[in-house]
């Protein structure tokens, strides 16, 4: 296998996939695969609360919070946010930081006066806005933000106080690289397809109070409220998705919890920086250094014109989807959980290398 850079859907850990290669067939005795199991059935009822038991143990997630696996993606859950938690005419603060958190602000529109309470796109997104510019309202319904953007590179190590308004958090990007206080969030979303598991799943941890809400009339699919109250089985849930996250939450629990996890993601991002850092300007990440995100590092090149021979003999060197996001241009390294230091060894021995021969 090759090492895997990709933004997402991205890297599983090997682990992970040959548990699911090796009991393809027949999952837990039952004689058949886990993605013919019917979602009601015990066998499956047994995978899926297992599954919500190790989350809540690897983030410690307070009791009246509860945990949904929903389908969508990330991006339905930008309208569906607003539907549940905001009436008409109320206001909701975003904090935008990138191409995510953009994208989130403007999907609100349809049913939350989205105010821009801080923003750094006058700098590119190449920084965080820092906490004292924020103007938030205290009577906004919610404040939403984005841990780790993607596509920008930035990420909130630390995650400032809203004071008594619900915070919202698009976690797709980081959740699950480092131990996280959910008590400070109202909702926490994430799509599965960077450090979870298969796309076509959503993890949602919700506090309950803000499942209470009810501000319009709505579908029940649409309510987050129905989906809690069904164990997220009012419909057929994405069972292959929930049954890879499970496996994911058991490897994360075998690597040591997600503090190992932090000390492996903070030596893996440092690896990058020091090398795109000490290159004179040959390697550039344009990203303050207090916002630097470690999960997606975007780099460019001193020359343009190098970006094809590097991709080339990158790919021919066995590291895979390097090629940065076109808002950014350049490279871009993700370097999810399931991304061992020594596929970040290899990259930074190739990126050496390279400068070497292309100097
Ligand atoms: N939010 C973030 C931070 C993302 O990185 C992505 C996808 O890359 C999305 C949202 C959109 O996710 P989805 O494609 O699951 O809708």
């Amino acid at each position: 296998r090759v090492w895997n850079f990709s933004a997402g859907p991205a890297a599983l850990s090997e682990e992970v996939l040959r548990q699911a290669q090796s009991e393809l067939l027949d999952w837990n005795g039952t004689g058949a695969s886990v993605m013919e199991l019917s979602h009601r059935g015990r066998h499956f009822i047994a995978l899926a609360e297992e599954a919500e038991r190790d989350l809540r143990e690897l983030l410690a997630v307070p009791a009246h919070y509860k945990v949904l696996f929903l389908q969508g993606g990330a991006t339905q859950h930008f309208a569906q946010i607003p539907m549940n938690l905001a009436a008409d005419g109320q206001g909701a603060d975003y904090i935008v930081t990138g191409h995510w958190s953009e994208k989130a602000l403007k999907e609100s529109a349809p049913y939350v006066k989205a105010r821009v309470a801080a923003s750094s796109a006058a700098q590119q997104y190449t920084r965080l806005p820092p906490r004292a510019e924020w103007d938030l309202d205290p009577r906004a319904a919610y404040v939403h933000l984005t841990t780790n953007e993607t596509i920008h590179g930035v990420e909130f190590r630390d995650i400032p106080d809203v004071g008594d308004v619900p915070l919202v958090a698009d976690m797709s990007s980081d959740i699950l690289s480092a131990p996280l206080d959910v008590g400070r969030f109202g909702l926490i979303y994430a799509g599965a397809q960077k450090n979870i598991g298969p796309s076509g799943l959503v993890v949602m941890i919700v506090r309950e109070d803000l499942l209470a809400r009810r501000p319009r009339p709505l579908p029940k699919i649409f309510r987050y409220a129905e989906h809690a109250a069904q164990g997220s089985m009012l419909n057929t849930p994405n069972t292959w998705g929930w049954y890879i996250a499970g496996l994911t939450f058991k490897w994360l629990k075998a690597q040591g919890g997600l503090a190992a996890m932090a000390e492996r993601n903070r030596r893996k991002a440092e690896l990058l920086y020091a090398c795109i850092d000490g290159s004179g300007g040959y390697y550039r990440n344009p990203v303050d250094p207090a916002a630097r995100s470690r999960m997606n590092v975007p780099f460019t090149l001193h020359d343009g014109a190098l970006d094809k021979p590097f991709l080339e003999a990158s790919e021919r060197a066995g590291l895979m989807a390097l090629k940065g996001h076109k808002a950014v241009g350049g490279m871009r390294a993700s370097l999810y959980n399931a991304v061992p230091l020594q596929a970040v060894e290899a990259l930074v021995a190739f990126m050496r290398d390279f400068m070497q021969r292309h100097g």
